[in-house]
């Protein structure tokens, strides 16, 4: 209740409005599907690699949808397997040319990391992509505006598997942090470049499937949600960054 008396005034009556709004004729009412299921958005960073196929394979068999944010360098070198990805029903997101850290750049070089990276995705593709990660998860007021230009939304992630750290890439021990760290509405940060994420995802999969955990995109996971372009999403964490 307490949070609901933080609402601003002018979107507590958007949304009265919304809801007030008579469903058109043949249309069916439907609520956002993670505000009645128990969702979890996996994401995967710095692709397409050499583990992407193997990835795709196992996200079909457990009918898990993810998001890739793709680096566009990588992209052009590898335009089908990038496709795949679209193919697949998982979500693409932009994470730069070549994943410098955008904090040591110009506006102008923020600005050419992200809309060369929009082209390239769009060309493998034919979709333009709506979310954002940068690199390090950092960002200034460029990256801000640069990317509420390009209409997408910043997505950081809410917890990390952290398999970037050499000691942690074991197969075993990335599987118990992915469990770990889980919780509903959560976006886990994880990079399709590390091996031992890869094979600690089957068990990580059929475990959280026995949870009762939905694996959606991030698209999926904010849906209902009113997004403004260059804003951090979720916009409420659900947990501490581990
Ligand atoms: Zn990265």
């Amino acid at each position: 209740m307490a949070v609901r008396r933080l609402i601003p005034l002018a979107v507590a009556c958007a949304l009265t409005a919304a809801t007030a709004v008579p469903a058109q004729a043949g249309a069916v009412e439907r609520a956002p599907f993670c505000e009645t299921h128990k969702c979890i958005a996996l994401t995967f960073d710095d692709g397409p690699a050499d583990y992407t196929t193997t990835l795709l394979a196992t996200l079909k068999k457990y009918k898990a949808k993810a998001t890739f944010f793709v680096i566009g360098n990588r992209v052009k070198k590898h335009p089908k397997i990038t496709a795949e990805i679209a193919k697949a029903g998982q979500e693409i997101g932009n994470h730069t040319w070549d994943h410098k850290y955008l904090t040591d750049l110009t506006y102008q070089q923020i600005y050419k990391e992200i809309s060369d990276t929009q082209k390239i995705i769009k060309e493998a593709t034919g979709k333009v992509p709506v979310l954002f990660r940068a690199p390090g998860g950092l960002r200034n007021g460029g990256v801000e505006e640069i990317t509420a230009k390009f209409g997408m939304a910043q997505i950081p992630g809410t917890v990390a598997t952290k398999d970037f750290i050499k000691d942690y890439r074991d197969v075993e021990f990335l599987t118990g942090r992915a469990l770990e760290i889980a919780e509903p509405g959560a976006v886990v940060l994880m990079h399709e470049t590390v091996k031992e994420t890869i094979e600690s995802l089957p068990a990580v999969l059929k475990d959280l499937t026995e949870q009762g955990y939905h694996f959606v995109t991030v698209s999926t996971l904010l849906e209902g949600q009113k997004i403004i372009p260059g804003q951090v999403y979720p916009e409420e964490l659900p947990m501490a960054v581990d």
